[in-house]
């Protein structure tokens, strides 16, 4: 049945959920704050669940042609004599991850939303519901059959209350140089124990200027010292950071600042219940957690084609019902998952990275840990939405 949908943010999920509704002959209207489209942030990972959704969305040509295909991530510490994450994807280019910028992937998602028919609402700020409507700046909008909640880590429409992480991150994009001593096909990181990180993510080229490839730089530090941090004169954090990775020099171009860089802080939690009477949560509405296994954008792509093939499959809390369930256990295994990675990377625990660069970092090279963390990081440890697509066999690494 076509329903009448109201999506509230046109971020990774909203969009995705907007093209894949549209497309299913629903009538989708989005609803952002922002003035003019605009994503926010810097670089992230796509990983082939997530490129599955895209495919499926009309928005993967735009996408792969954009990104930067990821063979591998690699992290050593600060000596650079010991490696402590080495993760290679899958063969062939279906089992690799795309490295691309936030705004590549939002004009690739935003096209096929408005290709598909949905209808972009700017300079709309959701309040709150009440039933059916959205509140728009308090104003009632609708009402719709549905509301899908796509708002993101700071949904006004979410009851979910999650955990601020202790640390954070800045974020900056920077041209890829020529002469970078890194491969450009891979997630390059070093790490001082748990409490920095500094690492390099390729993320391709931009539609308006397609010759100019592209990298991710960020640097982990304690979301409490982030102001400290900008506060800094620049060269001073510019010389600490050559000194913990002097081959990070090529990608601090002489013209940066802090002002290229943008703040992010993480939080970590997840609804029991992603749905209420004719409402249902997607992405980091339902569900938060920390980069670290570079999984929130597919999480949310993939909440947003669960919820498209459970609307194909009934309607009302049915259809709702049937979302939460599909996407349940794949949810639960990445959020422990991510709960455990994250501080082995982003701790001040002194115990943690030397378990991590003297015991899981030697068995993550032995068999058949390799594989398991190939489908790990490829989103597909387990079936990511088994009962909705219950043919859909289990890929290899
Ligand atoms: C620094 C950083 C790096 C990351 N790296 C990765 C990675 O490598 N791989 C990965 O998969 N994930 C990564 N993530 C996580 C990923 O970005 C998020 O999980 C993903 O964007 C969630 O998508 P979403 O649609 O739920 O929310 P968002 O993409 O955040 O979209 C929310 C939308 O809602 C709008 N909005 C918010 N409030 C309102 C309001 N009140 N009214 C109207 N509109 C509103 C916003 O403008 C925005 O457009 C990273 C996150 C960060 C911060």
């Amino acid at each position: 049945m076509k329903q009448t949908i109201a999506i509230a943010g046109a971020g990774i999920g909203g969009l995705a959920a907007a093209a894949l509704l549209a497309r299913d002959g629903h009538a989708v209207t989005v609803f952002d704050k922002f003035d003019a489209p605009r994503p926010v942030g810097s670089g992230l990972v796509v990983q082939p669940v997530g490129m599955e959704v895209l495919r499926a969305a009309g928005a993967a040509e735009e996408v792969q042609t954009r990104g930067a295909p990821l063979a591998a991530m690699f992290g050593d510490e600060v000596s650079g004599n010991r490696t402590v994450l080495s993760v290679t994807y899958g063969a062939t280019p279906e089992r690799q991850g795309l490295g691309i910028h936030r705004a590549a992937l939002f004009g690739a998602l935003y096209d096929a939303a408005i290709a598909a028919g949905a209808t972009i609402v700017p300079s709309s700020p959701v309040t709150g519901r009440d039933g059916q409507s959205l509140l728009i700046g308090g104003r009632p909008e609708g009402p719709f059959d549905l509301i899908v909640d796509a708002l993101g880590a700071g949904s006004a429409l979410s009851p979910l209350t999650s955990r601020p992480l202790p640390y954070g991150a800045v974020w900056a994009t920077v041209p890829w140089p020529a002469d970078s001593p890194f491969p450009d096909n891979r997630l390059t990181q070093r790490y001082r124990r748990a409490d920095r990180m500094l690492g390099i993510l390729p993320v391709g080229t931009m539609r308006d200027a397609p010759g100019q490839r592209l990298a991710a730089i960020f640097y982990s530090l304690k979301a409490a010292g982030i102001d400290a941090h900008y506060a800094r004169a620049f060269p001073e954090w510019r010389a600490e950071a050559e000194a913990l990775w002097p081959e990070f020099r090529a990608f601090l171009p002489d013209t940066i600042d802090h002002a290229h860089f943008t703040r992010a802080t993480y939080t970590h939690g997840t609804l029991k219940r992603p749905f209420d009477d004719g409402l249902v949560h997607i992405g980091d509405a339902a569900h938060r957690a920390s980069p670290q296994l570079g999984q929130g954008a597919n999480m949310a792509l993939l909440d947003a084609r669960a919820l498209q093939l459970a609307l194909r499959q009934a309607t009302g809390e049915e259809a709702l019902r049937r979302y939460a369930m599909a996407r349940r256990w794949h949810v639960w295994l990445y959020q422990v998952m991510s709960a455990s990675f994250t501080p082995q990377y982003q701790s001040d625990s002194r115990a943690l990275p030397v378990l991590r660069d003297r015991v899981l970092a030697p068995l993550s090279r032995t068999w058949p840990v390799p594989g398991i963390l190939t489908r790990l990081v490829c989103g597909d440890l387990v079936p990511p939405m088994a009962s909705l697509t219950p043919r859909a066999g289990r890929r290899r690494g």
